[in-house]
């Protein structure tokens, strides 16, 4: 048998110098509990420990043996470990089926959290994008079939993995625990005017504060106040503007726009906080801040939303693309 107290003490040994675990120290306890325990070789081992890994993974896996850091889950997702640990092993399977090695894991993660399978995850608000998503990639989906097609990777696996972490997603969907970090309602932009919905109900805007709104979602690393003046970016503005002018010639529709974007102590900052006060309308006071244009001064001011969340098309329905979502920091 392998106590509790005898795997901690395994692992505490197997820590390097800063007190955190390399990836080959893991995958030698992995060992060392399956012989102390005489497992079966294809038994299932997943050592939870509180130790980081060395390089912040939340979990790494290899064959039959994983590692999940066993820590924090339960603040950010309001539920036990269970259905994270669940989603970790479906989708470090899919992964290590994607190449051969765990080096080349390593090295193709994406950097970035895109809400893909393969992405970093640093950050715990990448990871619960991750199984918010339970998806994986384009690349990433061409990379796992090219992987079925030649023999590395069962189809059929893979397919029930996808089927666990979409089983894992809706079961914290439905228990709405993400109290930390709550799924994100779809905001729509779309008809003739051009309005701003969120499921079920509108966010009233007049025309200036949706042109401003739909600035900043077209611009997801965020624009200093001080920028919008520059040309490209009042110009961007007005286009915006006009689409959705209930009155003024074009000339008459430029100053307004020029008029709100230099006067940014007084008339910029209003239109900020009416925003704020539609979608708190909208949302109540804590969800709000997610979809806001938010910034300090002198810094870029920017709405959070992953955009893959927005849903946008124009005045004769095609879709507007607002660029890829930037890492959070
Ligand atoms: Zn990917």
């Amino acid at each position: 048998m392998a106590s509790l107290e005898w795997v901690t003490e395994r692992v505490r040994s197997a820590c390097n110098g800063r007190g955190h675990l390399e990836t080959d120290a893991i995958f030698r306890v992995v060992d060392e509990i399956r012989k102390q325990a005489d497992l079966a070789p294809d038994a299932v081992v997943v050592l939870l420990s509180r130790i980081r890994h060395a390089g912040n993974w939340f979990s790494i896996g290899e064959g039959n043996s994983h590692y999940m850091h066993a820590d924090d889950w339960n603040l950010f997702t309001a539920t036990s470990f269970r259905l994270p640990v669940t989603f970790l092993l479906a989708s470090n399977i899919i992964m290590r089926g994607m190449y051969d090695t765990l080096d080349e894991v390593v090295y193709r993660a994406h950097e970035d959290a895109r809400g893909c399978i393969m992405d970093m995850c640093l950050d715990k608000q990448d990871i619960s994008l991750k199984m918010r998503t339970a998806d994986a990639c384009p690349e990433c989906m061409a990379r796992i079939r090219s992987r079925i097609k030649a023999g590395h990777l069962d189809a059929n696996v893979v397919i029930d993995c996808f089927r666990i972490m979409d089983r894992v997603r809706r079961d914290l969907m439905f228990r709405r625990r993400w109290r930390l970090d709550p799924e994100p309602g779809r905001l729509t932009v779309s008809g003739y005017a051009q309005q701003i919905d969120l499921p079920s109900r509108r966010v009233q805007m007049s025309p200036i504060q949706r042109a401003l709104y739909q600035f900043f979602l077209l611009h997801p690393k965020g624009v200093r106040l001080v920028d919008l003046r520059d040309e490209v970016h009042l110009r961007e503005i007005i286009r915006l503007y006009r689409i959705m002018a209930t009155k003024g010639t074009p000339e008459e529709q430029a100053q307004v726009i020029r008029g709100v974007v230099e006067d940014m102590e007084d008339k910029l900052q209003q239109h900020l906080s009416r925003i704020r006060r539609a979608f708190r309308q909208a949302l109540g006071f804590r969800e709000a801040g997610l979809y806001t244009i938010e910034g300090k001064p002198g810094e870029p001011y920017r709405i959070r939303l992953y955009r893959q969340f927005v849903r946008w098309t124009d005045r004769d329905g095609h879709p507007v693309d607002c660029g890829p979502d930037t890492d959070v920091t």
